[in-house]
């Protein structure tokens, strides 16, 4: 056992082992010894298990030095892979980042923000995972750390692969999400559809950045659809032709939502989803872009 751990160890029926090491480097030492399942939050994970398959060894991300909060400088934001939706929600961030509080403020409830972390919502990768249209706008990018192979970054569109499934090894912890500081006057918003007004996994969720140039014409869009393909997308298209339009000229068609491929689930079929879509990145750009 590595010193400074916080250590719980049920021999009694199973050997369930709990450590919560409080800094990086004993974490990725611990993960090069024992296949771990790393938890933060465990708001995905708990839920994930079936009855009698519990881990036997579970790794808390949640006391590590620096791997929670939000510090900006060298034109980076640098969230913390154990901050929290609630920390998001009350942190002074720039009108860019209006849209990930949002989508911060519609993850579950206020219980469920205070304890789920923006890397395991991004870890879990889940294609409802409300965290990754608003921080896919904002061109984030997932570091990641390893005892063997040191630091990487990743854009998190190449971090999240498919349902359920990312790059990561099975000794790597991601460490932060990174943010390249936006342009000026940068604003932003978030659309979410569920069934219901709260607590509720998302049929469809947009989010937008945009920048207006001085005579009001878009100069800068980045758009991005989630639940509605396996991985949230960007639109290109629909991203390209915004640019030099007035907002009230903006139009969004089936065309530009081509990057798309929404299933029929329990929640709505893919024409539904399809629907939804093209009216939410308008209402996303218009909010984004009103003054
Ligand atoms: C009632 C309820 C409602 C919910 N509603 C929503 C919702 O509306 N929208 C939404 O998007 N989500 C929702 N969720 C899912 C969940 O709350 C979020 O995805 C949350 O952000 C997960 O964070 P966590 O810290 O709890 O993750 P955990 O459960 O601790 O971990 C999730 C995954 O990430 C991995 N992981 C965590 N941290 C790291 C790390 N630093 N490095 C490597 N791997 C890591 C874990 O191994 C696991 O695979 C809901 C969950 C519940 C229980």
């Amino acid at each position: 056992m590595l010193p400074y751990y916080h250590s719980y160890t049920n021999d009694m029926e199973v050997d369930l082992a709990f450590e919560r090491p409080d800094n990086l480097e004993l974490a990725l030492d611990a993960l090069k010894t024992r296949a771990f399942r790393v938890i933060a939050g465990g708001t995905d994970v708990f839920p994930a298990v079936q009855q009698g398959q519990l881990p036997s060894a579970f790794l808390d991300v949640t006391r590590i030095a620096g791997l929670g909060g939000i510090t900006r400088g060298d034109g980076t934001t640098r969230i913390g892979a154990a901050t929290t939706w609630t920390d998001i929600v009350r942190a002074e961030l720039p009108a860019a980042f209006d849209g990930l509080k949002e989508a911060a403020r519609e993850v579950g409830s206020v219980q469920i923000q205070n304890a789920g972390t923006i890397a395991g919502n991004l870890c879990n990768a889940s294609p409802a995972a409300d965290g990754v249209p608003p921080l896919l706008a904002l061109d984030a990018r997932v570091e990641i750390a390893s005892a063997a192979r040191g630091t990487r970054v990743l854009a998190l569109s190449q971090f999240i692969q498919g349902v359920r499934k990312t790059t990561l090894a099975e000794d790597e912890l991601v460490t932060a999400v990174l943010i390249p500081d936006q342009a000026l006057g940068t604003r932003s918003a978030f659309e979410k559809l569920g069934s219901r007004r709260y607590l509720v996994i998302s049929i469809c969720m947009t989010a937008a950045n945009i920048l207006l140039d001085a005579q009001g014409r878009i100069a800068q869009a980045r758009v991005a659809v989630g639940s509605c393909s396996a991985v949230a997308q960007r639109l290109p298209a629909l991203e390209a032709d915004l640019l030099g339009k007035r907002l009230q000229d903006v139009t969004v068609s089936t065309a530009h939502l081509s990057p798309l491929s929404p299933i029929d689930d329990v929640r709505g079929s893919g024409t539904y989803r399809l629907d939804a879509a093209q009216e939410q990145c308008k209402r996303a750009i218009l909010r984004a872009g009103a003054v």
